[in-house]
């Protein structure tokens, strides 16, 4: 089916003094309706830039220097700041790691979600409180006619993120973007989270795009996965392909790594080798080349091709056989 979100041949810096960062490099990604697609890389490769030019919410010191983010067919980075703001919360809405950016401190959560409803003129008060209350409970509030009184620091962590989840989908968008949803929460309440993402994901049919840093947390919930090093995509997988035959060396690094397969075998955590390359100056051939088992002359000298492996799989790397 058609993507309900693309995005393009996106370059992105930041300015920095004394230069610029090139956050995200040609990177073309796209999330059909009622798919959920893991954003994965280690810290810094851009994963929650992508995931604000998404909903066009970069920084103001943020350029985009190429490319095109479609939603639903059109291209929001041409659109006016109203109607960026309009397709917000109606069309596309976003989840973070602290679920108190979502809610102001000083109204009580129900006052909040009545205002997120603004824009549904035709609708009395009363039935935007209503609402607000049947999707407080539709994620999980037990008692959501007393959630509705309190103020956001009187809720709990967890209930906290189910409430931000709520105020998100509230206008039923076709996406949501969640940047870390449970990276603040502890183990326990992060399966909560996701076990609630996914039943709202089959309820509503919306297309959720996920940045995490926990493999466990993309195997249970993703189709599909974009893994991303130095700001460049640089492979894209159905999330069983991923796991059982990564193909790009950073992917297979970075799954050997993570302490949900380490602790059955050794106990211990091995690092990738080197750092991150200096994005204010990205190297002219493969961004991982220094770090990688299996880099050659020509991996150091000329960019890597995309090969592509399969239906929506691909790798960015010199040295992956088709
Ligand atoms: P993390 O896992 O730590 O959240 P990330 O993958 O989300 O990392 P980003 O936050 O997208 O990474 O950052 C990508 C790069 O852009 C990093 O080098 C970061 O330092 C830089 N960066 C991010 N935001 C800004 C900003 N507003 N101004 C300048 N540089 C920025
Ligand atoms: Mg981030």
């Amino acid at each position: 089916s058609e993507p309900v979100l693309s995005v393009e041949n996106l370059s992105l810096r930041y300015r920095v003094p004394g230069g610029a960062i090139a956050a995200l490099r040609n990177v073309s990604i796209a999330v059909r309706q009622g798919e959920v697609l893991g954003i994965a890389g280690e810290s810094g490769c851009g994963k929650s830039t992508l995931a604000a030019a998404m909903i066009d919410l970069v920084g103001t010191n943020a350029e985009v220097t190429s490319g095109v983010v479609r939603l639903n067919g059109r291209d929001i980075l041409a659109l006016s700041p109203v109607d960026r703001r309009r397709l917000r919360g109606r069309e596309i809405a976003m989840v973070f790691q602290d679920p108190m950016t979502a809610f102001s401190p000083v109204l009580t959560v129900g006052a909040q979600l009545v205002d997120f409803q603004f824009n549904l003129d035709g609708l009395a008060g009363r039935e935007k409180w209503r609402r607000a209350r049947d999707m407080l409970a539709r994620v999980g509030l037990s008692d959501p006619d007393h959630a509705m009184g309190r103020f956001p620091h009187e809720l709990s962590g967890g209930m906290r993120q189910r409430a931000a989840i709520a105020a998100a989908l509230l206008m039923r968008p076709s996406v949501l973007i969640a940047d870390e949803p449970t990276t603040a929460l502890d183990v326990t309440m992060e399966a909560q989270i996701v076990h609630l993402l996914r039943q709202l994901q089959a309820d509503y049919r919306c297309a959720i795009v996920i940045v995490t840093h926990h493999l466990g947390v993309i195997a249970e919930l993703c189709d599909r996965v974009a893994v991303m090093y130095a700001g460049e995509v640089v492979e894209e997988a159905p999330v069983d392909a991923l796991f059982h035959d990564p193909r790009h060396p950073y992917t297979r690094a970075l799954l050997a790594c993570d302490p949900a397969r380490i602790e059955a075998a050794t106990g211990r955590l091995p690092a990738i080798g080197g750092r991150l390359p200096d994005l204010s100056s990205p190297p002219t051939g493969c961004s991982f080349a220094d770090r990688c088992g299996i880099a050659t002359d020509r991996c150091r000298a000329a960019p890597p091709p995309r090969v592509g492996l399969g239906p929506d799989r691909n790798a960015l790397c010199h040295e992956v056989a088709p």
